[in-house]
């Protein structure tokens, strides 16, 4: 063997062993990690403890709640308490998403009333964070609301409103990072929703009147309310407390002055005074302000298309998008423009 040959014999080897090391240096070491598993339990273990902390921090918070018949406050969880509020606020067959959208726009406005959580409270008792009427928001008891349902239906409703509180834990809508201060909804519209400022005294950029339809299958879509002359010339002028009109003047002295955006009565003269259409929607109860004033021979008849005050979520409408394909987020962000669901924190 010449010099040369032992030479590059020798640093072929050389090569052979160096390369030989380094393949089976790659090849032990996911061995020495444990292979895959270690990387797949650390990511397990990651989503574990973010839903831990998450879980932890949601189940913390506590709310004060107002019963309105015991004139009592009883202290729950946050996400028990909006169970009992969707339970009571939606019907339980509606959709999962509308279920989904309600749950999250009554946990945002139930988060905007927690005291300690910097919220406003409920003004029927100073020590409560809400109260369980339509002042603030309808809840009931799990037994109370699975006894008002057909017994053969019970348990699916309330397994349906768990599902959807459970699918949303913590969510809230936000606004520019906020927690929106008017997360309100309704039952039926009567094709738009009205812009706040119209209804409401402030104006908040999330609420601005929007297309809400297909709503006339609503049960209550329109109604009608009858007085006679005197009846209505008496609670007008109880309304006033004077006499600001009479049976015989009632005709010329009613006289709607403007309307909103959605259609609604924004303002309505009576006599010498100016109401807003909310106004004279809670004078005389009626569904809402998309009204119109029909002077009979007999009697007056008001008619009104829609049930409530007309301002954020429809829920009506909100099923019928869900029906239509639409996600609880996309129903969210329509009634609510440009709001993002997020996490209480
Ligand atoms: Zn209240």
């Amino acid at each position: 063997m010449r010099t040369e040959d032992v030479f590059l014999f020798v640093k072929r080897f050389l090569i052979f062993i160096l390369a030989s090391i380094v393949f089976i240096v790659i090849l032990s070491l996911p061995l020495a990690r444990g292979g895959n598993k270690l990387p797949q339990d650390k990511l397990n273990n990651i989503t574990y403890n973010m839903k831990h902390d998450n879980v932890v921090v949601i189940n913390e918070i506590k709310v004060k709640v107002y019963r309105d018949k015991t004139n009592k406050i009883e202290e729950m969880n946050l996400e028990d308490y909006i169970k009992g509020v969707v339970a009571s606020e939606m019907p339980a067959e509606f959709h999962i998403e509308a279920l989904k959208a309600q749950t999250v726009a009554a946990r945002t406005y139930a988060v905007t009333h927690i005291k300690s959580l910097g919220g406003s409270g409920c003004s029927k008792d100073k020590n409560a964070d809400i109260c369980d009427t339509v002042h603030c928001q309808a809840f009931m008891s799990k037994n109370d609301r699975m006894a008002a349902w057909p017994k053969d239906k019970s348990n699916y409703y309330w397994s349906k409103i768990e599902e959807a509180v459970n699918l949303t834990k913590g969510q809230v809508l936000k606004y520019n990072g906020e927690v929106i201060k008017g997360a309100y909804y309704f039952a039926i519209s009567s094709g738009k929703t009205e812009n706040v400022k119209d209804v409401f005294s402030a104006a908040l950029p999330y609420l601005k009147s929007v297309e809400s339809p297909g709503e006339e299958v609503a049960p209550k879509y329109k109604s009608t309310s009858a007085y006679s002359y005197s009846k209505l010339a008496s609670i007008i002028n109880e309304y006033f407390d004077k006499s600001i009109v009479s049976p015989s003047n009632l005709k010329t002295n009613i006289k709607i002055k403007s309307k909103t955006e959605a259609g609604g009565v924004k303002e309505i003269q009576i006599g010498s005074k100016t109401l807003k259409g909310s106004q004279f929607r809670s004078m005389l109860g009626l569904n809402s302000t998309h009204f119109s004033i029909n002077f009979g021979k007999k009697d007056i008849q008001i008619v009104c298309t829609g049930y409530g005050h007309g301002v954020g979520m429809s829920q009506w409408g909100a099923n019928i998008y869900a029906k239509g394909g639409k996600s609880y987020n996309q129903i969210l962000t329509h009634y609510y423009q440009g709001v993002k669901i997020e996490q209480i924190n």
